[in-house]
């Protein structure tokens, strides 16, 4: 049976951190969906749109990866996709604790799904995608957090 896994995020934008915790999970899995989440509550920098096309660019060359959006809620969206785990990436013990209990009340809703974690690579441990965000907004350069070859719209 192939392994398939959902990775669920924001990507506003993708990041350097992003990639590494995509490049070290495609050898878990055989199938591997970023799944790019709408929010009402949050107001992104990039549309939908944008963040889905600035992704399917990066990742044109990669049958493995399907780049997919949502709304709602991400188990029902896993649900719906047949996937097997949701991935989900670790930096600081902030992150661990908000994400514990996202995947703890996760598997509570759908206990089949669990969530795998990689822990980010130490050397992109600070970079976040609101961090780009502001740099971006005054005009800074932040190609050094983008992975090479990562178009913004
Ligand atoms: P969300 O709004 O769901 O937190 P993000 O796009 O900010 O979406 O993050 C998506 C996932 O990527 C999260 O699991 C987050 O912890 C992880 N992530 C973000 N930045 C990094 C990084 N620098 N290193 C490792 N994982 C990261």
């Amino acid at each position: 049976m192939p392994k398939t896994a959902l990775f669920p995020g924001s990507f506003d934008p993708f990041t350097l951190g992003h990639e590494d915790i995509v490049r070290r999970a495609l050898p878990l899995f055989d199938e591997l969906y970023i799944g790019i989440g709408e929010n009402q509550d949050k107001r992104y920098q990039f549309t939908l749109d944008e963040r889905v096309r600035m992704v399917e660019g990066f990742y044109a060359d990669e049958p493995r990866i399907h780049v997919v959006s949502y709304r709602g809620l991400t188990v029902d969206f896993a649900r719906q996709l047949g996937v097997d785990f949701l991935l989900r990436g670790i930096r600081n013990p902030s992150d661990f604790e908000f994400e514990k209990a996202i995947a703890q009340a996760n598997r509570q809703l759908v206990p089949e799904l669990d969530t795998v974690f990689l822990l980010t690579t130490a050397r992109y441990a600070y970079i976040s995608s609101s961090i780009v965000r502001d740099v971006l907004r005054h005009h800074g350069d932040a190609s050094v957090f983008l992975p090479d070859g990562l178009q913004l719209p």
